[in-house]
This record gives C-alpha cells, sequence and structure tokens, in this order.
C-alpha cells in the first residue's frame, strides 16, 4: 500500500477539481424534476464541467470485468433500490423517488469525488430518514478525519452512527484515497474499528463515501454490468465528499 501525501501545488488543484464538481453536483440536483432523463442531467454534467476546463472522471472508467465497457457516462445516476453506478438512461424522474448522483472531475491531473441523495419531489418518511441519516454518517465520518487519527476510525464512527439508527451499512464498495487517480489507497471502509488501519497524516486526500441501507446490505449487479442495488428491492442511499487532512480541521474539497 503506497498513500501519497498532497503537496501544496497538489491541493490547489484538487480544491479546484473539488469546487468545480461540488457547481454540478448543485446545478444536476437542482436540474432534477420530475420528467427529465437521468440523460439530460449527464449531458447538463458533462457540458458544466468542461465549461469549466476540466474533464469527467468517470467517463471510460475500466470495470474490470471481462466483457463489461468502460463506464459510458460522467455521473453515476442511481433510483432508489440503486446504490451506485446506475447509468444515465433515457429513464424519467418520477416524483417519490430518491436519486443518488455521484460525479468525479479530473482538472490538472487531479480528482474530486463526490456524492448526494436527494428526493424528487416528496418521498416517504422512510426515505427521508434514510436520506438524513446517510448524511450525517458523512459528517461523522470527517469529523474522525484528523491527523493522528486512523482510517479505522472513519470506519467506526461511520458505522456505529448507521447502525445506532436501524439501517445498515454495505460491505461491498468503499470509500477511498483520490488525487491523480481517481481509486489510490488506502481502501476507508464504512465498517471497522477504532484505532486500527493507517494513521492519518495532513496532505492525505480522502474520498469518504458512506452507503446504507434500509433493508440487508445484500447487492446485485443489474445486467448492463454497472448498476448496483440492492438485493430484497428496498431503499438506499450514498453520501461523499473528498476530504483534505490538515494539521486542524479537516478540509471538505467537494463543498460549496
Ligand atoms: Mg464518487
Ligand atoms: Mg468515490
Amino acid at each position: 500500500m503506497a498513500i501519497y501525501i498532497k503537496g501544496p501545488e497538489e491541493i490547489a488543484h484538487m480544491r479546484e477539481a473539488g469546487r468545480i464538481n461540488a457547481l454540478v453536483l448543485e446545478a444536476v440536483r437542482r436540474a432534477a424534476r420530475p420528467g427529465v432523463t437521468t440523460l439530460e442531467l449527464d449531458r447538463l454534467a458533462a457540458r458544466l464541467i468542461r465549461a469549466h476546463g476540466a474533464e469527467p472522471a468517470f467517463l471510460n472508467y475500466p470495470s474490470g470485468t471481462p466483457g463489461v465497457p468502460p463506464y459510458p457516462a460522467t455521473l453515476n445516476v442511481s433510483l432508489d433500490d440503486e446504490l451506485v453506478h446506475g447509468i444515465p438512461s433515457r429513464r424519467r424522474l418520477r416524483a417519490g423517488q430518491i436519486v443518488s448522483i455521484d460525479c468525479g472531475t479530473r482538472y490538472q491531473g487531479y480528482i474530486g469525488d463526490s456524492a448526494i441523495t436527494f428526493a424528487i419531489g416528496e418521498a416517504s418518511p422512510m426515505a427521508k430518514r434514510l436520506i438524513e441519516v446517510t448524511r450525517e454518517a458523512l459528517q461523522r465520518g470527517i469529523a474522525a478525519c484528523r491527523a493522528g487519527n486512523r482510517v479505522g476510525d472513519i470506519s467506526a464512527a461511520i458505522q456505529t452512527w448507521v447502525e445506532s439508527q436501524g439501517f445498515s451499512v454495505v460491505r461491498e464498495y468503499t470509500g477511498h484515497g483520490v488525487g491523480r487517480d481517481l481509486h489510490e489507497d488506502p481502501e476507508v471502509r464504512n465498517w471497522g474499528t477504532p484505532g486500527t488501519g493507517p494513521v492519518l497524516r495532513p496532505g492525505m486526500t480522502l474520498a469518504l463515501e458512506p452507503m446504507v441501507t434500509v433493508g440487508p446490505p445484500l447487492l446485485y449487479v443489474k445486467g448492463d454490468g454497472w448498476t448496483v442495488a440492492t438485493v430484497d428491492g428496498s431503499l438506499c442511499a450514498h453520501f461523499e465528499h473528498t476530504v483534505l487532512v490538515t494539521e486542524g480541521e479537516p478540509e471538505i474539497l467537494t463543498a460549496l
């Protein structure tokens, strides 16, 4: 395992990548209304990223699975029981759905990676609670992202909170280091033991991304080879920020 510590110039690029990514997610969130297709959201994101002199970081990402083509789009748009990696399509959004949007932006060779989940119109009380619990899980993970702590402290903060609320964390997918590559060391699990794992040091940049299910955290991949959904069809949510470990407070690089 090699964890890359970023220098000041690299961090400046990552700040800009993160800022652009945040602007794009906010624009997509505003555009997401009943009747809009997920492909229209994708085109909006691609246009905005390129207008900022940056590139979509997910486009052409290798699947790692023989026979499954590289990722074909800018966004992951995952609906209801879909957790991550939903491929934009002609599907139209409907009121009452929850939508998870994950976006990556590469600027000057450095990547910002973040995700949000929100309701289209009015969601069920359970969906609202799921979204709030997952959002709070990310905040608790970020609060643990301090120099001298260990990766397991982040993991435990997320898991403890989510399970205390009666929901489950997913085991198949994790947060990760991020920088020149979309996925760098270390793996940042959403479950774990305090005081274990690599020590956090200033200059590390981590993508924290709690993925939470209402039902059992059992997943499958749909026939397109990418879209990940819950086996029992129950709702799930996903929030993500790219975070810089500093000498003091953690800096969220993908916040507006
Ligand atoms: Mg992401
Ligand atoms: Mg990520």
